[in-house]
């Protein structure tokens, strides 16, 4: 069996893995430079990605991941100003880790440099009467496989050309999300009171979370233990940090004034809080458009497929799902493997699981 993965991101890499330990073909064509775009600095990691991590990575992979996220986390605090000292009170219960996000990418792409072609952007499929799947690229160059999986998040061209009904929708939130390093709001009692917990406050107005990512191990160590295939600038360009999210609406924020409309909106928030904005990297600070994918009916099974964002959006977990999804597709896809279960009913099994989870928890925001 052949499996083409159109996308590099948590999904597709994932799943990837997962494939590649199953005895599948696998390639993966993503559509960026090997440098890839900046996503985010940081990822909280529940209990369904880190399951799907464990199920699909080669066990150092794993170890890697394991011993460089922060420390557990079991709820999601709030914070208030009582007469001008910052109080931190229990509250929604949030278990998991955080990690590094450029480290878990790097350590993703480590060992599938025969598998990951950079630089192919897909632009269409076409499904041929035995039962395979042909595929094209931007450059002219096209594959062909028995399973193309759509991992290629939010804006999807695998999901526009096979759901063109399914839309995404612009919920009118933003989100300017930053991170600043851990040296720099030492002073402020904000690390020592939150601890590993995210914590979110709204005082005055404005709304912010804030959570600090003290890595375990250092990555440099890590990596000299574990898995000394990673690129050793990954490694090397960490130090531990906090990062914060403020979520705005209806705002139109460019590269120029996302800085500047941070600091403007922590200006009513407690010292503390306004430090961890103010001292903030400005190249990591950026605004984020957040949609949302409303469920479409259920399609029926193809030898096409979609995971990830790439067919449900959910802010805050959707790496989870995405993970999620690689995992559950790769053990179907080795029953199929096996000659235990029909390609197209081990499609539809999975697609069936992934509507469950993937839809129902976006609704529910969890
Ligand atoms: C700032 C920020 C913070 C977040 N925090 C969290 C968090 O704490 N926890 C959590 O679980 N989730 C979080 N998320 C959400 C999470 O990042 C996404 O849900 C997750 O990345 C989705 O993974 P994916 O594999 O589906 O898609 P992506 O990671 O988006 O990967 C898609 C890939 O496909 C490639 N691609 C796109 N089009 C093409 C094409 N035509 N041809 C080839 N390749 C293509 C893209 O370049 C990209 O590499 C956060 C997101 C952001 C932006």
């Amino acid at each position: 069996m052949k499996v083409i993965v159109i996308g590099s991101g948590l999904g597709g890499l994932t799943l990837a893995h997962g494939l590649r330990r199953a005895g599948i073909d696998v390639a993966v064509y993503e559509r960026d430079a090997a440098s890839g775009r900046p996503q985010g600095v940081s990822l909280h990691v529940d209990e369904r990605g880190r399951s799907a991590l464990r199920a699909c990575l080669p066990p150092a992979h794993f170890a890697m991941v394991e011993a460089t996220t922060g420390g557990p986390r079991e709820q999601t605090l709030t914070l208030s100003d009582v007469d001008g000292e910052l109080v931190a009170e229990a509250g929604r219960a949030r278990p998991g880790r955080q990690v590094h996000r450029p480290l878990l990418k790097a350590v993703l792409l480590t060992d599938l440099d025969d598998v990951v072609s950079f630089e192919a952007e897909f632009t269409r499929f076409e499904q041929r009467a035995d039962g395979t799947v042909r595929v094209w690229f931007a450059d002219g160059r096209t594959d062909t496989a028995d399973v193309l999986v759509g991992a290629d998040g939010i804006g999807s061209a695998v999901r526009r050309r096979y759901l063109p009904e399914v839309r995404v929708v612009d919920t009118g939130r933003r989100m300017i999300m930053g991170a600043t390093p851990l040296r720099a709001v030492l002073g402020t009692g904000l690390p020592g009171l939150i601890g590993d917990n995210p914590a979110s406050a709204q005082i005055r107005g404005t709304t912010i979370v804030v959570a600090v990512l003290r890595f375990t191990e250092s990555p440099l160590s890590a990596r000299r233990r574990w898995l000394p295939a990673l690129s050793r600038t990954a490694a090397a360009e960490v130090e531990d940090y906090v990062m914060w999210a403020l979520p705005v609406t209806q705002e139109s924020l460019g590269a120029a004034t996302v800085s500047r409309r941070a600091q403007e909106l922590a200006m009513g928030l407690p010292s503390a809080l306004r430090t961890v904005v103010g001292e903030a990297w400005p190249d990591v600070t950026v605004a984020l458009r957040i949609g949302s994918i409303p469920p479409p009916e259920p399609w029926p099974a193809s030898p096409v497929t979609l995971l990830g964002d790439a067919i449900h959006l959910a802010p805050g977990f959707g790496g989870n799902l995405a993970m999620q999804d690689a995992r559950h597709l790769c053990e179907v896809l080795a029953e199929a493997h096996r000659g235990r279960l029909g390609l197209l009913d081990a499609i539809g099994v999975y697609e069936d699981t992934m509507r469950r989870n993937g839809f129902a928890a976006a609704k529910a925001g969890t």
